[in-house]
């Protein structure tokens, strides 16, 4: 073996050692590129399944207005009623979790309403993405996370003269234009605001989710009852023309909101006004 060929040996020999593992400072760098693709992706992947959420959610509503709308014309055009804990009415029964929540769990309050034979799909009541409530120590899902705007089939003191017993009288939330924004009954009350502008149904916040009346005060800067926020920074919602849309919160409070009666934000609340407008619009 010459000189220069012994010196080949020894590189030869060398070399394959150095290629069998990576070094710590390649495993590092490997993992570090590994974490930022993760970081970039992952964000990403959960906006990809709010996306999903908010579709299925707008596919239950979108059920459930074609049921709404169903109802007036085996009904001589009257809306369904919208009365609180009253069998009369498209739903019976509470469903929050403080007052032994008869409704929370119980499916049979769905099925006993007068909606129900328009669609017998109890799931369409509800959001997928509701999270479980915790209720007598376990976690269970409510049967349902959807409400109906109060205007839309609620009671005022005329009810009271025509059935009986009496449903409670609801007319009082668009205090103080009460008179001039009364229940919608008829389709043709429909008005102000007009179909493709008044809410219908709405996915409510677990924290206010009782009966299924949706309470939005018409004319005071205070949220009665409260959208839920589980889809990012906003809503779903339905409309009397029968479409669905998705809400975005423009004030950063909305999502926040956790109660009942909590004053809007000053001096404009332009989250509220929103749904005020889809309530009772003086300006239609
Ligand atoms: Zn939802």
């Amino acid at each position: 073996m010459s000189e220069s060929n012994s010196a080949l040996a020894v590189t030869g020999a060398r070399r394959p050692a150095r290629r069998v593992a990576f070094t710590l400072i390649e495993l590092l760098v490997v993992i570090a590129i590994i974490a930022i693709l993760a970081g970039l992706l992952l964000p990403a992947l959960a906006r990809a399944k709010m996306k999903v959420g908010v579709t299925r959610c707008l596919s239950n509503l979108k059920q459930l207005q074609l049921a709404w709308l169903m109802y007036p014309d085996d009904n001589t055009d009257v809306l369904v009623k919208n009365w609180i804990v009253d069998k009369r009415a498209w739903v019976d029964g509470t469903v929050d979790v403080g007052s032994g929540s008869p409704g929370m769990t119980n499916l049979t309050v769905i099925r006993n309403g007068t909606l129900y034979p328009y669609n017998t799909s109890t799931e369409i009541y509800r959001c997928p993405n509701d999270p479980p409530e915790k209720l007598g120590g376990k976690f269970v899902i409510r049967v349902r996370t959807v409400s109906m705007n109060g205007r839309m089939g609620g009671a005022d003191p005329q009810d009271g003269s025509l059935y009986k017993p009496a449903p409670i009288d609801t007319s009082w939330v668009q205090d103080p234009r009460a008179k001039e924004f009364p229940p919608n009954k008829k389709t043709l009350d429909i008005k102000r605001p007009p179909p493709a502008r008044a809410n219908v149904f709405v996915h409510e916040h677990p924290k206010t989710i009782e009966d299924g009346y949706f309470a939005v005060k018409g004319f005071q800067n205070i949220w009665q009852n409260i959208p839920a926020s589980t889809h990012g920074n906003g809503d779903t919602l339905s409309f009397a023309d029968g479409h669905v849309e998705y809400w975005r919160w423009l004030e950063p409070e909305t999502a926040k909101r956790k109660t009942w009666d909590e004053p809007g934000k000053k001096p404009v609340d332009r989250d509220l006004i929103r749904f005020q407008k889809a309530t009772s619009d003086p300006d239609s």
